[in-house]
């Protein structure tokens, strides 16, 4: 911990052996007022969540399993672009570990040749006018290994270990959390603008034939972009552009 180069994040830090979701226990800090940058990390999850209540794997000692509070005085429309910004960073992360094949699907999963390598879980707390906190959830599988994967993710998940990266867990932690307030500052002092552009250079999604299930609609076409607000654009055969605020993304195999 003294080791962290950070000046904010990580400063105010809480360790649980085990917890039901640091989620959970992060929201329930923000409540009380913890600080911007605060952070919680466990061992293990026993209840950790994806988003639209989906289950977050995240067994013992094998991942980085943690919360970060952020207080930005942006308005919550911003907010989901904190999720493209985290993306960003921890991609960047990977990239200084030399694992140079990570990329990020839209739009927060971060994923090494198709498999998913990270979970990120945005939450805000808030009015229409004023953000009061967000909890960003992170998952990093580390060290698992393919045959300790239970079966529903054994073609889906990779981890650091899986992928050659031989690195510990603080020390991927420390790479992580800078990455993650260097990226967080430049948004801050100079706008999401370069955050996004990166990301458009990051992403697996653009360019490819995707099908996106988004609430009520499923399409089928070319990913195109992201605009300004990191809303997937998305060209059906008809030559129409779908603007995708939230959905889930399959690329399909060329
Ligand atoms: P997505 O954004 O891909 O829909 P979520 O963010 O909702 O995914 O995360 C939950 C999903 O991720 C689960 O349904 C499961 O398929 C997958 N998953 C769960 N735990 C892990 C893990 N440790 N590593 C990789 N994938 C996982």
């Amino acid at each position: 911990k003294q080791i962290l180069k950070t000046d904010v994040f990580g400063k105010r830090y809480v360790y649980m052996d085990t917890t039901e979701s640091t989620n959970l226990e992060a929201r329930r800090l923000a409540q009380q007022g913890a600080e911007e940058g605060t952070v919680v990390v466990t061992e293990e999850q026993a209840a950790g969540r994806g988003r639209l209540s989906r289950g977050w794997y995240s067994p013992f000692g094998k991942g980085l399993w943690f919360s970060l509070i952020l207080r930005p005085d942006f308005a919550p429309v911003e907010a989901p672009k904190c999720t493209l910004m985290a993306a960003v960073a921890l991609t960047k992360a990977f990239h200084k570990m030399g694992l140079t094949d990570a990329g990020i699907k839209w739009p927060n999963d971060i994923l090494v040749n198709g498999r998913k390598l990270v979970g990120i879980l945005t939450e805000m707390s808030g009015s229409m006018e004023e953000i009061s906190y967000i909890v960003m959830g992170i998952g990093v599988n580390v060290k698992t290994k393919q045959e300790e994967l239970p079966e529903e993710l054994k073609l889906i998940a990779t981890s650091l270990t899986m992928e050659g990266i031989d690195i510990e867990r603080t020390e991927a932690f420390k790479i992580i959390l800078e990455s993650l307030e260097h990226q967080y500052y430049e948004v801050l002092d100079s706008g999401f603008e370069e955050t996004l552009n990166e990301w458009r250079q990051l992403s697996v999604t653009l360019g490819e034939e995707i099908e996106v299930r988004a609430p009520g609609n499923t399409y089928e076409g070319v990913a195109t972009d992201i605009d300004e607000d990191g809303n997937l654009l998305v060209r059906i055969p008809d030559g129409t552009v779908k603007r995708i605020v939230a959905g889930d993304v399959s690329i399909r195999p060329r």
